[in-house]
Formats: C-alpha cells, sequence, structure tokens
C-alpha cells in the first residue's frame, strides 16, 4: 500500500526506469530478456505522456480493477534503456468499466507494437493480489538472473525446502529480506497459462518465484524498486550457493541456530528453518 501523496506519472516513468536498469545492472535482463509492469489505483492523467489512444482487449476480465492504470513494457524493449527514454519504452493501460477492455496509451515516438508477451501473467497477478489484499500499489518484474536460473537447472534446486535452506544460509539479511523464501515452479513454457497459474499461486505464499529453466518474478506493494531489490537478494544467495559448489562445497553457511537466533532478534516469522 502507498500513502498519500502518491507519486507522479512522471516520478513512476523514473523508478520503473532504476529498477530496470539496475536489473540490467546485476545481468538478470540480457539483450531484451524481463519485463516491468505496475498498477496503480490513484488517478493519474496519462495524455501528457502518452497521447495516443487506441483501444486494448483485456486477457482476462478484471472488474475490480476499473479505472486502475498499468504500466508496462513494450515488447522487445531492453530494461537497461527504458530510464532513457521511457514513454518510448513504455505503456499506459487504464482499465475500463467492466473490466474487460483498456484503454491503451502510447507516446508518438513508441519503439514497440505490442505490450510484453508476459502481460498476461502480470495482469493475472496484479490482479490476483489486489483483489486478496485490496492494495492501491503493486509492481512486479520478471528477470534471468543468471545464478538462479543455473540452479534450477539442477534437479534438486527445484525442490522448494532443499532450495531454500540451501540459498538462505549465505547472509543473515536474507531471511530477513525474505522471510517466505523463494517460490518454484517447474519448467513451463513462456506466456503459457499453465506458467500464468502455478505463478499466481506461489506469488500468494512468497515474494519472489523462480520459474525453472527460465528465469524468476517478483513483486512489491512499496515499490519497483523493491521488487527489483528482491531479485537481487535471491541472485546474490544463489551467487554463494554457486560458488560453495565450485569450491568443493568447503563453505558452512549459518547454521539453523544462528539463522533462528537471526529472526528472534529481528521478530522474522519464517517456516523454513
Ligand atoms: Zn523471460
Amino acid at each position: 500500500m502507498v500513502e498519500a501523496p502518491y507519486p507522479e506519472l512522471d516520478d513512476l516513468l523514473r523508478a520503473i526506469g532504476e529498477a530496470g536498469r539496475h536489473v540490467a545492472d546485476i545481468e538478470a535482463s540480457e539483450g531484451a530478456a524481463g519485463n516491468i509492469s505496475v498498477c496503480l489505483r490513484w488517478p493519474v492523467e496519462p495524455r501528457t505522456r502518452f497521447p495516443v489512444v487506441e483501444r486494448f482487449e483485456l486477457s482476462q476480465a478484471v472488474p475490480e480493477l476499473a479505472g486502475a492504470c498499468l504500466l508496462v513494457t513494450g515488447s522487445g524493449r531492453r530494461l537497461r534503456e527504458i530510464v532513457d527514454d521511457p514513454t518510448g519504452n513504455l505503456a499506459c493501460l487504464v482499465v475500463e468499466e467492466g473490466g474487460g477492455t483498456a484503454r491503451l496509451h502510447t507516446s508518438h515516438h513508441r519503439r514497440f507494437e505490442r505490450v510484453t508477451s508476459e502481460f498476461n501473467s502480470h495482469l493475472a497477478v496484479h490482479y490476483d493480489q489486489i483483489r486478496s489484499t485490496r492494495t492501491n500499489f503493486h509492481a512486479v518484474i520478471h528477470a534471468q538472473p543468471i545464478y538462479l536460473t543455473y540452479l534450477s537447472h539442477v534437479p534438486r534446486y527445484r525442490e522448494v525446502t532443499y532450495l531454500n535452506r540451501h540459498l538462505l544460509r549465505w547472509q543473515p539479511e536474507t531471511i530477513v529480506n525474505l522471510p517466505e523464501g523463494i517460490g518454484v515452479v517447474p519448467f513451463l513454457v513462456p506466456g503459457s497459462s499453465e506458467l500464468m497459474a502455478a505463478t499466481i499461486e506461489s506469488l500468494r505464499r512468497h515474494r519472489i518465484v523462480l520459474w525453472s529453466k527460465h528465469g524468476v518474478m517478483a513483486r512489491s506493494d512499496v515499490s519497483i524498486k523493491r521488487a527489483a531489490d528482491r531479485v537481487e537478494y535471491a541472485e546474490t544467495a544463489a551467487k554463494y550457493e554457486f560458488l560453495n559448489l565450485s569450491a568443493g562445497e568447503a563453505g558452512e553457511g549459518l547454521s539453523v541456530d544462528e539463522i533462528r537466533a537471526i529472526c528472534g532478534t529481528f521478530g522474522i516469522r519464517q517456516a523454513i528453518f
């Protein structure tokens, strides 16, 4: 939930650009990989930045989101370039009454034909979270961090308890920042309804989910940068784990008792250790 005074459209465009650059800086978005969207439910006027208006059929009816505004990356755009030209790389959708259609607002100099091919998953996650938590703000990032994705190619890391007990043991902050741990879904075809359904389900219980052999999706109801941070926390943990595997598993990691002591001190409720 974001409290008033609400960020202006330009503030949000800048924050999305900075989050995109950050995700690229941590090597989680090669080429045009990855996509970002935010859904906000306070009134904004998109026409000053996005004067071209078209009708847009939504992939699913989202009646409770009528009036909501979604900022979303264009298909084939690079996350690292959004910051230099937000309106060329992003579209703004305003959901119409009834929730079956939206007005698609774009710039005259937009650099894409369609919004990201993962938009259906983004919309479904926003809708599910907003319906259950009533938040007025929700951000989603899909990224392809190398170490997390690599570990998901190793079968034992696709088991959620194994993954979390091994990744959340390298730094005291990890359990504090990801107290629900990292969710896991099996490999599912990108853009498929199966991936969408599994992602929704996992993000009810986690703030970040690992899409096996593909990447991650992270969410935040506070800011887009918070969602980007979650990608980085999880990726840093995976990097430690990879280092440890490469070093012949010489590292101890924090013990269960040490992690429980951290959680006790910082009031973290968790069920992983
Ligand atoms: Zn992807």
